[in-house]
């Protein structure tokens, strides 16, 4: 296909409004890209590699506009060029509207188009889509001294043999400013409806793959059947499933049982062992092998089959306990000097999904089989690594392993499906990630239980109520968020304050003040305020304020109303 034939369609698709005409068009278009399919179904929504594929251009605009500059002739300066750019919002406009293809004695020197290669008159130099593949791929391969010319001298080349509106695009597709309104979905749309394959196997066979060019050819040339032949390749990277916002009660309305797990504060690390060698993608699928050299070691040493592991780097205190954030990204995308900065900050790995193991794709497998053979790839040698998940169904015992997370330094804590399925890329409700409390509020303790068992001897479970005109009002209990010291430390406060016992319960004379945590208010009829705290949590004694300054009622309802 000629770039001016590709052109002339994201022109037109550009022009498009409705999504549906997008797709329309781009369905068309990948219909007619006969061989340069996989470079059609990229370009045209202004990638030049794969999103797997961690190659780049490295042009940045400054370039760019010299080589536009240089195309366009004698009197054209990069400045001029970065001038109207500024002026006209586009550099598609800019070098549309430059006067290419005079600089006939030079436009072989750097396209590499050889004997085509020749300018036509303000027009096309019959440049191909598959031309410009290879002058890019060439472009991204020059390093080292010289390769700035280089790269500026290959781009000066392509625009050399341009005319407006194939300028436009290659302008716009090598600084990643395609913008014509085609986004993944509607490529993928326009994948099934040009194949005739249902779009959710085209969905998923770019989940696995990341390659909208191999997706559009096997769902051309295989069908239905080569896309789901589809699997995962050690070594590629898969986007990283994401987590939502959400809350313990979400957790346990939505599924009977939740699998809980610390969240780590460092940063995602998506691991890929083929049996020798090792490569570590970020998030966004970059390889960052090189800046963690440890977890390189660590996975050669305890993996003994292929894998692909997905988890979290965290950065370690000498005694093992996580470090911020911040000091993970002073490892995380280093490029020089590793060796010093791993004297500086050591970092770890944790690993909480198993994507693939010795030959098996485990995407499909619910989470706790995926945990379950993360366990085993990673044995008794590399069991520190292991993200400990616990599936519950009781919000106190969600509580407590919060707790204990916040205690050992963790940001908090995930809540998943047990039954999901792992979701490339997707941003779903199967994963969600605590949302912290809103505000917390002091209130009164009215009543208690004492516990049982090795804890027959200290109040457990304490009323918690609001300040009302005339007394207090219960607004629930809360057990959770406190340990046995602190039992022992609330029982000797609040047993003088006892005024009443009925078996294990306990009436309490409203002197001490708790800070409580909570996710939400509700209102309910089982406790004497109208209303009930969701999850809520003990956060500490204010012994700073009497019972009188606690939290009214009224307070309550003016932020169950504000929910
Ligand atoms: P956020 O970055 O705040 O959107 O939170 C989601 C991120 O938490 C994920 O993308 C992971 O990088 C990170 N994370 C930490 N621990 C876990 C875990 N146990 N499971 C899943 N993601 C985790």
């Amino acid at each position: 296909m000629e770039l001016a034939a590709f052109a002339e369609r994201a022109r037109a698709i550009e022009a498009e409004s409705a999504d549906t005409d997008v797709v329309e068009s781009v369905t068309d278009l990948l219909r007619v890209s006969s061989q340069d399919l996989p470079v059609v179904a990229r370009y045209v929504q202004g990638r030049v590699f794969p999103a797997h594929d961690s190659t780049k251009l490295d042009i940045g605009p400054a370039l760019c506009y010299e080589a536009i500059a240089k195309a366009a002739g004698r009197n054209v300066t990069a400045d001029d060029v970065e001038e109207r750019v500024a002026d006209v919002g586009d550099v598609g406009e800019v070098a549309a509207s430059c006067d290419f293809g005079g600089q006939r004695g030079l436009a072989a020197f750097g396209g590499g188009g050889g004997a085509g290669a020749e300018a036509g008159e303000g027009g096309t130099g019959g440049l191909t889509v598959a031309e410009v593949d290879a002058e890019l791929r060439a472009l991204a391969a020059t390093d080292g001294s010289g390769s700035r010319d280089t790269k500026r001298d290959i781009l000066f080349g392509l625009f050399n043999r341009t005319g407006d509106d194939e300028a436009r695009y290659l302008a716009r597709l090598v600084l990643s400013e395609m913008r014509i309104g085609v986004g993944d979905g509607a490529v993928r749309d326009a994948i099934a409806d040009a194949f005739d394959v249902p779009v959710d196997a085209v969905e998923r066979a770019l989940q696995v793959t990341n390659d909208h060019g191999e997706v559009a050819v096997v769902a051309r040339d295989e069908g239905l059947g080569g896309l789901e032949s589809l699997g995962l390749d050690v070594g590629r990277p898969v986007g990283a499933m994401l987590a939502q916002a959400g809350t313990v009660t979400d957790a346990l309305d939505d599924w009977e049982r939740v699998a809980v797990e610390t969240k780590f504060d460092g940063a995602r690390v998506q691991v890929h062992y083929d049996g020798e060698e090792t490569t570590l993608f970020s998030r966004n699928m970059e390889d960052v092998t090189d800046p963690l050299p440890e977890v390189v070691e660590f996975v050669e040493d305890t993996l003994d089959a292929p894998a692909i592991l997905d988890g979290e780097v965290v950065a370690v205190a000498d005694d093992g306990s996580p470090l911020p954030f911040q000091e993970v990204l002073r490892r995380f995308r280093r490029k020089h000097d590793v060796a010093k900065a791993r004297e500086d900050v050591t970092v770890e790995f944790r690993a909480f999904d198993c994507l693939h193991a010795a030959g098996d794709d485990m995407l499909d497998e619910p989470l706790t089989r995926r945990h379950d053979r993360l366990a085993d790839a990673l044995g008794d040698a590399g069991a520190r690594a292991l993200s400990e998940l616990t599936v519950s169904g009781d919000s106190d015992e969600i509580a407590a392993i919060e707790a204990d997370a916040l205690d050992a330094d963790h940001e908090g804590i995930m809540l998943k499906n047990p039954e999901s399925a792992y979701t490339p890329g997707r941003r779903g409700k199967q994963w969600l990630k605590r949302k912290p409390d809103v505000e917390t509020l002091d209130l009164v303790v009215t009543g208690a239980e004492w516990g049982e068992g090795r804890r027959a001897e200290l109040l457990g479970t304490f009323e918690i109520s609001a300040a009302t005109d005339d007394g207090f009002a219960a607004l629930g209990k809360v057990a959770t968020g406190i340990t046995d010291e602190e039992l022992e430390a609330l029982t000797a406060l609040l047993e003088p304050h006892v005024l009443a016992e009925d078996g294990a319960d306990v009436e309490i004379d409203p002197t001490v003040v708790f800070e409580v945590g909570y996710e939400e208010i509700q209102a309910s009829p089982t406790y004497g305020a109208g209303y009930a705290l969701r999850f809520p949590r003990f956060l500490g004694v204010r012994d700073d304020i009497d019972p009188g300054d606690a939290d009214s009622l009224e307070r309550v309802e003016r932020l169950a109303d504000r929910q």
